[in-house]
């Protein structure tokens, strides 16, 4: 079995022993619509002239459309809350689109350096009480470095969030030898940051990779296929749905809501229910056209 690491304009770089084969898809796979992507283990055949063509995609445990990337073990994603100024509903769209994947999540609040008293405390309430794993971090102070490193060893992360937040200061601070690069070099060199949409697997060592993608730091909707699937994966809810009159609730206008009760109460955050109002609105305006 052979794991593609990389992947750019239909070229894939695949992992053979110690070696990395640039290989092509069969056309079998366009016939059938299935379209490799980083991630997938494959069957691998090698040719006389030591390129590759890829011949079977092996099941894949779970897929992200947008990024384009498979069999990922969980997805860290990075926010910072000034500087930039973390966007809630970013978050939520994220965790949204994590939670129907069924992929394992954490949550990297970085920058924390910046922050000068407990006015942002609410934020990490509102995902530690839903049960999300939060992590603060600042990469002014080396001491969690190694706490952080846990959070990734032995699994394949995909790392998300916004342009800013200070992922690859991260991750060259966790994994010494990584070198990505940051916002400080690109000024340096006058070059745009992430230009390329190239995906690619950074090998830390055998049971470690990390997926430094750059399409992810914005998200449309486009991922979701079912209106009802939005309040299904907003998890916090469906405690509280039990409560609700009507079984196909969708906790707007209907009466005896038991989500609404629950935002009245306190139960659940109003920042949360104001995002998924605004995500189910914006979902709704997509497929009127
Ligand atoms: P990325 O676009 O998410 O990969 O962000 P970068 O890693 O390129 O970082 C963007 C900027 O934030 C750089 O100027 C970093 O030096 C800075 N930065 C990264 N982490 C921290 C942090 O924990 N605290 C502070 N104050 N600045 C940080």
């Amino acid at each position: 079995m052979n794991k593609i690491i990389k992947s750019h304009r239909g070229i894939y770089y695949v992992e053979n022993k110690n070696d990395i084969v640039l290989s092509k898809a069969r056309g079998v796979f366009r016939n059938q619509n299935i379209k490799p992507v980083v991630g997938d283990n494959v069957k691998l055949f090698i040719n006389d002239d030591g390129t590759g063509y890829i011949d079977e995609i092996y099941e894949r445990k779970n897929q992200l459309i947008r990024p384009p990337i498979a069999n990922i073990d969980q997805v860290v994603v990075v926010m910072s809350i000034v500087s930039p100024n973390i966007n809630l509903n970013l978050l939520d769209r994220y965790l949204l689109m994590l939670e129907k994947s069924k992929i394992d999540i954490k949550i990297i609040f970085n920058k924390i350096d910046l922050l000068v008293n407990d006015d942002f405390n609410y934020i990490f309430d509102i995902y530690r009480n839903i049960g999300y794993d939060i992590f603060l971090n600042s990469n002014k102070d080396s001491k969690s470095k190694e706490y952080l490193k846990e959070i990734f060893n032995n699994k394949i992360t995909a790392v998300a969030g916004p342009s800013g937040v200070g992922k690859s200061t991260t991750l060259n601070s966790i994994f010494e030898d990584l070198d990505l690069d940051t916002g400080l070099i690109s000024k340096k060199t006058q070059r745009g940051k992430h230009t390329t949409r190239t995906v690619k697997m950074l090998k830390i060592n055998e049971t470690t990779y990390i997926i430094d993608t750059p399409g992810f730091s914005s998200l449309d909707l486009t991922f979701i296929e079912d209106r009802s699937e939005i309040k299904d994966n907003f998890v916090e809810f469906k405690e509280f749905s039990a409560n609700c009159k009507f079984h196909n609730c969708f906790h707007i206008n209907e009466p005896s809501c038991g989500i609404k009760e629950a935002v009245k109460l306190g139960d659940i955050s109003d920042y949360r229910y104001n995002n998924y109002k605004l995500i189910l609105e914006e979902y709704d305006s997509i497929r009127r056209y």
